[in-house]
This record gives C-alpha cells, structure tokens and sequence, in this order.
C-alpha cells in the first residue's frame, strides 16, 4: 500500500507541473477564442478557476488522498471534462480546439495508454454535452489570426515539457533497471557475483579460451568445518568470517579476475591468462594469509581453507567438466587433511609440489 502511495504521489508532481504550464498556456488559447463571443463574467470566471487554481487544488487533493494515484485518474478526467466544455463554448473554432484535443490526448496516452485515452475521451465528449447544454450550439468555421497567434505557446511549449517529463522518467527507469541488473548478479552478504552471474562467467571465460586457445584456471574454496565455526561462535561472528574472506578475494586478485560465492561456505574464483601452477601459488598464499587471520571478536578463532584448481583444457566439451575437475580437487582437498590446495590431476597438496621442484 505504501508503494502504491509514493508512486501516486510521484505521478501528481509530474501532473502538476505539466498541467500548471498546459493550462496557463491553454489560458490565451482558449481566451482569445472566447473573447469576441462576448461571454458572461461568470465564464471568465470559470475558466479563469480551471486555468489558474485547479492545477493546485488538484495537487493538493491528490497528496492527501488515501490513494493518489485513484485521485489524480479523477483528476485526469476532470481535466478531460473541461477540454471539451471549452471546446463547446468556444464554438469549435477549429484550431484552438484541436489544439486543446491533441495536447490532452498528448498527455492522457502518456500517462495511461490507449484505453484512457479512451475513457477520457468520454469525459470529453461527456464536456461538450454540457457545454452545447449552457451555450448555444454554433460552429466557427475560421480561427482568426489573434488566435492562431495565442495557439502557438501551448503548441510549441507543452510538448517540449511533456516530452522532457517523459525523458527523464525513461532516464530513472533505465537507471534503476540498471542497478536491479547488477542487485540480481550479487551475492548480498558479501557483495561478490552470485552463484548465476558466476557461472555465466564461466561459460564466457570458457567460450574464450576456446577461441583464443589461451589458458586460464579456476578454483574452488570452501571454509574448512564452517558448520563447526557457526555452531561454536554463532551464526554472526560465521557472517563475518564470509565476509572477511570475500574481502580477501578483492583485495588479493588481479582486477581480471572474477570472484563469487558458489553457495554456503564454497567460493569460486575464474583466473583469466593465468597457468596453473601460478594460479596455485596465488591461491596458496590465499590459504596461507587467510589461515592467520585474527578475528577482533573472537581472539582464539582460526579458519583454514580447502582450495581445488583446474586449469582450463581444450579436451572439455564445456564448462562444466572444467567445473567438476575442480571440484575433483577440492574434495581431494577435504578428504587428505584440508587446509591445502590441490590442483586437478594431481593428488599431493600444492606446498608438496613446490618443495619438490
Ligand atoms: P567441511 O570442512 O567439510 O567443508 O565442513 P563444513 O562444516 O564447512 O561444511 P558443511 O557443508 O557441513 O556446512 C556448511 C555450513 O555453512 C552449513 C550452513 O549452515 C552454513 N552456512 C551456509 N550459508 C551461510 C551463511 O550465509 N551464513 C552463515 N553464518 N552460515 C552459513
Ligand atoms: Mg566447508
């Protein structure tokens, strides 16, 4: 309900600068049609509420409505209403009226689409009943030049500001579709790409190694006995240790490479151009680093990682085998004693491989 509020109330401020300037400017069309008929004070009068305190009686009654946007579609249509009891009244000379038509039916499909167009149509039609009613049926064949003169701010002027209104509100829809875009790709607790915008990474990066025949790794890293961590220091201080490892992994990667959070306590890393032995030694001091990591919170807690990696290898059908390698090595990580990184096809832990070359 409170949504539907505040997007009510954004519609009557964008209504109430257009239909204060439409209906200022609509002022000199209407009355230089008016004036050689010679109307009643009272017409004036009227026309002279409708130009000049109906647009700020009709903000303020759409603002305290209950529901704005119900009031300014009443709005709207009283709007519709008067166009075509001034139409009426000014005896249909031919362009202040359809000058007075086609600015209204300008805003009215704007605002609502085909079918208010219609239904304010109605009330149009429903306007020049009533004004046929109160003034004596006539037709005006000719607009004079005064007239034609008094036509041209509303002509010129009205549909530069609608058309500016229109263009800043595609401006923010745009924007916001933008940031929603990059809202669904992001892990929300620790801000990296999110399980899809990861793996569609991934196909990417594989479709490109493909290619370009360039090499590239990824790994896998899950937090060693984290079920352990939430169940001893609680789920927050186990929110902060996600954190703190996320923040690592932008810290610590090159800016081309990509970080996400595969899900739970599992993280995924695609290394572009990077061999594999390489790779292994980034993530290694990775491990290393994170292994000795104090937490303000709680002094005596320490977190180790497992870390599989696989090398991309133009063998594989697609990404997902590339995938599954390296969730290979990260279960050869778990199973021979954690806290190590183990690349694909090989089963000894990283720092065994370096000490032996
Ligand atoms: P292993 O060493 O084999 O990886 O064991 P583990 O305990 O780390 O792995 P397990 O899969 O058993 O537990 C992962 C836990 O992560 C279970 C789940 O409650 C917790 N978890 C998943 N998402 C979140 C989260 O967003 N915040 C916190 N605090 N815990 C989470
Ligand atoms: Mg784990």
């Amino acid at each position: 309900m409170e949504k539907a509020r505040v997007k009510g109330l954004s519609l009557a401020r964008r209504l109430y600068t257009s239909r204060t300037l439409g209906l200022a400017l609509g002022l000199l069309c209407v009355g230089a049609a008016m004036h050689p008929l010679n109307p009643a004070p009272w017409v004036w009068v009227v026309m002279l509420l409708n130009a000049v305190v109906w647009p700020h009686l009709a903000y303020q009654w759409a603002r305290r409505a209950p529901v704005p946007y119900h009031a300014e579609y009443r709005n709207l249509l009283v709007d519709a209403f008067f166009g075509g009891f001034w139409v009426a009244a000014m005896q249909f000379n031919p362009l202040p009226s359809a000058v007075t038509i086609s600015m209204m039916a300008m805003n009215n499909v704007a605002i609502g689409g085909l079918r208010f167009l219609l239904v304010a149509t109605v009330a149009q039609i429903l306007g020049v009943g009533v004004g046929l009613l109160i003034f004596a049926p006539a037709f005006i064949p000719e607009t004079s030049q005064f007239q034609l003169y008094a036509c041209l701010p509303l002509l010129c002027f009205y549909p530069l500001a609608l058309g500016w209104i229109c263009f800043r509100q595609a401006y923010t829809l745009g924007q916001h579709k933008r940031e929603l875009l990059a809202l669904s790709r992001t892990d929300s607790l620790t801000g990296l790409l999110n399980h899809g915008a990861w793996k569609d990474q991934l196909e990417i990066e594989f479709q490109r190694c493909q290619r370009q025949r360039r090499g590239g790794a990824i790994a896998l890293i899950d937090i060693d006995h984290f079920k352990t961590i939430n169940d001893t220091y609680g789920h927050v201080a186990g929110d902060i240790v996600l954190r703190q490892l996320s923040k690592m992994l932008k810290q610590n990667l090159r800016a081309a490479d990509l970080a996400g959070r595969y899900g739970g306590d599992e993280f995924c890393v695609i290394l572009p151009d990077l061999p594999l032995s390489s790779a292994a030694a980034a993530m290694d001091s990775l491990r290393d680093r994170f292994a000795t990591l104090g937490y303000e919170q709680n002094p005596a807690l320490k977190v180790s990682l497992s870390i599989g990696i696989a090398a991309f290898d133009p063998g594989h059908a697609d990404a997902t085998l590339w995938l599954n390698d390296a969730d290979h090595a990260l279960y050869e990580a778990k199973t021979t004693g954690r806290n190590r990184v183990i690349c694909s096809s090989d089963s000894r832990p990283h720092h065994e491989l370096l000490d032996s070359v």
